[in-house]
């Protein structure tokens, strides 16, 4: 979904907004949204339809092209991707693959990116096309699906564990930027595995959703 927010200061890649509704009674609801773009396009937001939300369901099926409704932000100053060279490690659960999606879509193309993005299924993979499209010498793509897989499904078919994160993460001594973002239990078990790893704990960088995800 593209918002055109007036007098918008601009973005960096991992940052949020904060969307809220009002209702023709005056009952408000706000959740928060990752920017999926790069800095300098068009806003845009990926929202997953989360079946009995509140606020989700909305924005997917309801709003309409030229509805009008607030926005706040950018927000988040701590889980922001500054490229300065180093590999770049990306996790992502579900919709958490949002904000990783801003950082790979602001890459120069130089600096070296892995995602490892899990799943339920291959249909609820978000910008599967894309990824495959950007997926090269400097972009690397592990998928997991975590609900089962279509045949001849070539990725891993469990939920990420330390031996998955020890197949596809670089070594911990080329101190790569970490970016977990997906369900506080995924977000938790990425991040206890790459400490496990080796990893320093200060060294990854994390963003929870709340309690969905993949
Ligand atoms: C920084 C940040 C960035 C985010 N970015 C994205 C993004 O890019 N894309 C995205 O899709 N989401 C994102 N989210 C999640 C988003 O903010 C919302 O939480 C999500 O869209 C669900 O909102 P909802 O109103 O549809 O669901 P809610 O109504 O908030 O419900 C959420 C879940 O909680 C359950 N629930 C609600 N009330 C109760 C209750 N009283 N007891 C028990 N269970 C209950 C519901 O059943 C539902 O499964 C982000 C969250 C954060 C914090």
């Amino acid at each position: 979904m593209i918002i055109e927010a007036e007098g918008w200061p601009g973005h960096r890649p991992g940052q949020h907004l904060d969307v809220r509704l009002t209702a023709d009674d005056g009952y408000q609801a706000e959740r928060s949204y990752s920017i999926a773009s790069p800095p300098g396009e068009p806003l845009e937001i990926t929202v997953e339809r989360l079946e009995d939300g509140e606020v989700s369901p909305y924005l997917v099926e309801v709003a309409r092209e030229g509805d009008g409704f607030e926005v706040r932000g950018p927000i988040g100053g701590y889980f922001v991707w500054v490229d300065d060279g180093r590999p770049v490690f990306l996790v992502g659960g579900g919709s958490g693959v949002v904000p990783l999606m801003a950082m790979i879509r602001s890459t120069s193309g130089l600096t070296p990116m892995r995602l490892l993005y899990s799943s339920r299924t291959f249909e609820d993979i978000i910008y599967r096309q894309e990824l495959e499209d950007r997926s090269g010498d400097r972009i690397e793509v592990f998928h997991t699906l975590t609900r089962g897989h279509p045949p001849g499904w070539t990725g891993y078919t469990r939920r990420i564990d330390n031996e998955m994160l020890k197949e596809v993460a670089w070594p911990a001594a080329e101190q790569p930027h970490v970016f977990i973002c997906g369900s506080t239990r995924f977000v938790d078990a990425a991040a206890d595995g790459l400490v496990a790893l080796g990893y320093a704990p200060l060294s990854i960088k994390t963003e929870r959703f709340g309690a969905t995800g993949g």
